[in-house]
């Protein structure tokens, strides 16, 4: 029975043993222990958040692996990548083929779920009435209420 991950930081041992497994996939250690970590995720993990906790299983990868592994995953569109906003760093979630947008927070980079989706009931029109619209992305950033208080303490001082 695979531990399950908490939250990200608080993860002791991990068992690197997969629900499920992706077809067509040629299985490897070291993918193995990275999608078992995306599986096991609640939210949206980065490389380095991933390779840290494949540091405490028995099955340690280098987070430059961690790049090629995750790269060939979203390729294969097994994984969803998210760029967050004026950083460089990227969250990466299994694709669970649910539609779900995310509010993160530019202090602690710490990810909200958001509950519904704007999108829902919307109609674009695109100059272009050829486009065929596959889907869309919505990325809400800001500061969460610690960050937020934080903030304000500082303003104060
Ligand atoms: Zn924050
Ligand atoms: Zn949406």
């Amino acid at each position: 029975m695979p531990i399950k991950i908490l939250e990200v930081n608080e993860v002791k041992v991990m068992d690197i043993t997969p629900l499920t497994w992706p077809n067509g996939i040629k299985k490897t250690k070291q993918r193995v222990s990275v999608y078992s970590i995306l599986e096991q995720a609640k939210q949206p993990v980065s490389a380095n958040d991933i390779c840290k906790l494949t540091e405490q299983s028995d099955c340690p990868v280098w987070l430059s692996t961690v790049y090629r592994v995750l790269e060939l995953f979203v390729k294969e569109h097994i994984v969803i990548k998210t760029t967050l906003a004026d950083t460089d760093m990227a969250l990466y979630e299994l694709n669970r083929n649910q539609h779900k947008h995310y509010a993160v927070c530019l202090g602690c980079h710490k990810v909200v779920e958001m509950d519904n989706c704007p999108f829902h009931e919307f109609d674009p029109q695109l100059s272009d009435q050829g486009f065929h619209v596959l889907g869309h992305k919505l990325e809400l950033y800001g500061y969460c209420l610690e960050c937020e208080k934080s903030k304000n303490k500082e303003q104060v001082k």
